[in-house]
């Protein structure tokens, strides 16, 4: 089991910490919803190579049609680096089209396997398991059709480096559960995570799955919160039948207070320089 950062420390001094306390909660997070939905065993793929095209072709569609896609290129036998190199462009396009936007990803997973194939990794998962990952991010998402989910994916479940992996679901959830802004943007929960969590593969890999799951089930745009896994943590405040916390419309309402103080501020400025000139 995954034990909070620097716990026994504080404790002994009986001064638990912001920092602590947030990592407390999240993992109180992470236990209830293993609870419900048990531990979910992510990638389902039988090779590293095959979570890297999944985590290609799973953008803006489901899963199910991603299996199905999966499925027609192990039956041809190009789930393989060299082969998805070789195949002509309108057959891969053929074989993936379960997975929608068929044309965009046939060209993504090409450029993948250019990018695979070519030093420094030469289509071995060691060199780019070698790589600092930080660094390894960068190449990635310098690959055309290589977004920050795609490349995290590939990074935590293809080659087992700890990376919090960041989607819509996330970003909702825990904006909802007030740990983060509004519209908050993927590299800053990316950073809330890895901040507050220890760097562990194993937490990071199945805490997105719950998160996902969460997600789909019960955080959904207009939430089902009455048998939520987290209903009784009682930090959300969502209305029935709305989509948007009490605590959201506060922080808009905020916000537009905001605008419209800066924008009273400008237009006296402005009077005032017209006044004096
Ligand atoms: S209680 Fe409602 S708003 Fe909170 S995480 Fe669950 S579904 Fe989302």
């Amino acid at each position: 089991m995954v034990r909070p950062k620097g716990r026994g420390e504080e404790r002994e001094r009986g001064m638990a910490s912001s920092e602590d306390r947030v990592q407390e909660d999240l993992l109180k997070i992470y236990g209830l919803l293993v609870a419900r939905f048990g531990p979910l065993d992510w990638w389902p793929a039988e090779s590293p190579f095959e979570v890297m095209v999944g985590a290609i072709l799973t953008q803006n569609t489901a899963w199910t049609n991603v299996e199905k896609a999966i499925k027609e290129l192990k039956a041809a036998q190009l789930l393989s680096p060299r082969a998805i190199q070789k195949v002509d462009i309108k057959r891969l396009r053929r074989l993936i089209r379960s997975s929608g936007y068929f044309n965009q990803k046939a060209l993504k997973l090409k450029e993948f396997v250019r990018f695979f194939l070519a030093g420094p990794f030469f289509g071995s998962l060691e060199r780019m398991k070698e790589m600092d990952t930080q660094a390894l991010r960068e190449r990635l998402l310098a690959v055309k059709g290589i977004g920050p989910e795609t490349a995290d994916s590939i990074i935590l479940y293809a080659l087992d480096q700890p990376i919090f992996v960041v989607d819509a679901y996330t970003r909702r959830a825990f904006s909802r559960l007030g740990f983060l802004p509004l519209g908050v943007g993927y590299e800053e929960t990316q950073k809330f995570f890895t901040a507050h969590l220890p760097a562990d593969v194993a937490l990071y890999n199945d805490f997105h799955a719950q998160i996902v799951y969460l997600g789909k089930d019960y955080c959904r745009k207009k939430p089902v919160c009455g048998d939520c896994p987290l209903a009784g943590l009682d930090r959300c405040r969502v209305e029935a039948g709305t989509t948007e916390t009490q605590r959201h419309r506060g922080q808009e309402e905020e916000e537009e207070g905001k605008k419209g103080r800066e924008a009273k501020s400008r237009s006296e400025r402005k009077r005032r320089k017209r006044g004096s000139g």
